[in-house]
């Protein structure tokens, strides 16, 4: 008998489809105010707030007003300034469905690998440490789109007015901060095979690890994918 080959050419030929990115929206945040709103932060240290203008959204008409506080859990990167309300098609998760006066997540989000790139110096290759667990928050505001690369968030409440949420961020940054471990991470023991074996994702250059065809990244990809097929096929008999 000979050797059975790994099945690397066949996933190859079947192009093996990578989770599509998709906006969700913050539901448990308050909507954003559709007249005036605009991105407000305070930046202190490794701590990042965000300050807005509460507003009822049109499904939600029961939603209190106020002036929101938004920490981040160890923010990698925020931008600020982005398109305004008429210009949001622009924005590069317009095809994901975000759309104005409301807060998202964008899962499966290419930007973070191009965060990736950006900011550490082997690039996103090997979706280092540090990375892994980031999340991409879109808050689309009236006159901007404020965007933040992090790991969390945490809604501290909301206030009468911006000179109580000033004063609610100072008291905040008094004590520790909300999240005071940092994430764990379950698959450190995934390591890369030596020799290198390249991972059969299209366009991935990462190589795979031990006990996978695949790189790290799509390895862990595959497996949540896998399993929530297996949940809704044992659902679906
Ligand atoms: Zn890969």
């Amino acid at each position: 008998m000979g050797a059975t080959m790994v099945p690397i050419d066949l996933l190859r030929e079947r192009r093996v489809q990578l989770p599509r990115p998709r906006a969700v929206e913050l539901s448990d945040l308050p909507g954003l105010e559709p007249n005036l709103s605009g991105v407000e932060l305070v930046a202190m240290l490794d701590r990042l707030f965000l300050v807005y203008h509460a507003w009822p959204r049109p499904d939600r008409t029961d939603e209190p007003t106020g002036v929101a506080v938004v920490e981040f859990q160890r923010c990698l990167y925020f931008s600020g300034g982005g398109p305004n309300d008429e210009a949001l098609h622009n924005h590069p998760a317009a095809p994901y469905g975000i759309q104005s006066y409301r807060a998202w997540e964008i899962t499966n989000s290419p930007e973070i690998r191009k965060l990736g790139d950006l900011v550490h110096k082997d690039g996103s290759k090997r979706l280092r440490s540090f990375m892994r667990g980031v999340r991409h928050f879109v808050f689309a505001f009236k006159e901007d789109a404020f965007d933040c690369f992090a790991f969390g968030y945490h809604l501290h409440g909301l206030y009468g007015s911006r000179k109580e949420a000033l004063q609610r961020i100072s008291e905040a940054l008094e004590r520790p901060d909300p999240w005071p471990e940092p994430p764990v991470d379950p698959w450190a023991c995934l390591e890369e095979r030596v020799p290198k074996v390249p991972c059969p994702v299209p366009e991935c250059d990462a190589g795979a690890v031990r006990f996978s065809v695949f790189c790290r990244e799509h390895h862990i990809e595959n497996g949540a994918e896998a399993v929530r097929r297996g949940r809704e096929t044992t659902s679906g008999d």
